[in-house]
């Protein structure tokens, strides 16, 4: 049985995060998989679905955006949270002065 019916290969997606770069997935289609659950009276076919999935091959170029989170940004589980670097991120974007980043040590 082969195992998925639906395309699967290579694609090329927008990062989620930047949306500048090309970043390399391997994205399978969603598929209806057959189960065959054996009950008294026979066999009794069932088919569930099974949703697309998709392998980042790669972290963004641009914004530094790891596998895991475009993966789960991809699949819409992502969950925002705030690190110290997202906020100082977005601080940069907004072009506002890094004050505390450029605290020295003495
Ligand atoms: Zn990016």
């Amino acid at each position: 049985m082969p195992e998925g019916l639906g395309r699967k290969g290579e694609i090329f997606v927008d990062c989620p995060f930047c949306e500048k770069a090309k970043i390399k997935v391997f994205h399978k289609e969603g598929y209806y998989q057959a189960r065959v659950s054996r009950i008294s009276a026979g066999a009794k076919t069932t088919r569930h679905w099974v949703p697309d999935q998709y392998m980042v091959l790669e972290d963004c170029p641009n914004c530094g955006a790891k596998k895991k989170d475009i993966e789960a940004m991809l699949e819409g589980r992502y969950q925002k949270k705030r690190s110290r670097e997202e906020i100082i991120e977005r601080l940069k974007k907004r072009g506002l002065p890094l004050v505390f980043e450029k605290r020295e040590k003495r």
